[in-house]
């Protein structure tokens, strides 16, 4: 067999732009960072560039402390993307956040009590020197 065909292909990266950037950079130093709006003070996840509540484009970042609580999970078998063949299989959760955002990041440890409703803790993943993410734990 060919070196080519047995290596595997990169994960794909996000692509940061200037509605984001501060999302990422926040993930860098280790900080979840999400958009707050300056008129009616509705946080929002992911970022964009109006708020859905009052539709006004003025915003600014707002720190959140991570924890959270388990809304709902999957279990991918199949990969969507090649890159991620070799984590299978491997469990997303929706996670409810104290501060009222619901976000989705993988499961990092152990998923034997993965339930609606357990204690999930925030970790970051610094995945290179350029890109950190989420993910999130069980809470022992
Ligand atoms: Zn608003």
């Amino acid at each position: 067999m060919n070196d080519i065909y047995s290596e595997s292909p990169a994960k794909p990266r996000p692509q940061i732009a200037l509605e984001n950037q501060s999302y990422w950079d926040g993930l860098r130093r280790h900080q979840l960072l999400v958009q707050r709006c300056l008129t009616c003070a509705k946080l929002r996840h992911y970022p964009r560039p109006m708020c859905d509540a009052c539709y006004s484009f003025e915003y600014d970042w707002h720190a959140l402390s991570g924890s959270a609580t388990v809304h709902s999970w999957t279990v991918t078998h199949h990969a969507f993307h090649a890159g991620f063949k070799q984590d299978l299989p491997y469990v997303t959760v929706t996670a409810d956040l104290r501060d009222g955002i619901r976000l989705q990041a993988p499961l990092a440890g152990s998923d034997v009590n993965l339930a609606v409703g357990a204690r999930l803790d925030l970790e970051f993943i610094d995945v290179d020197a350029e890109l950190t993410i989420i993910s999130m734990r069980i809470r022992a």
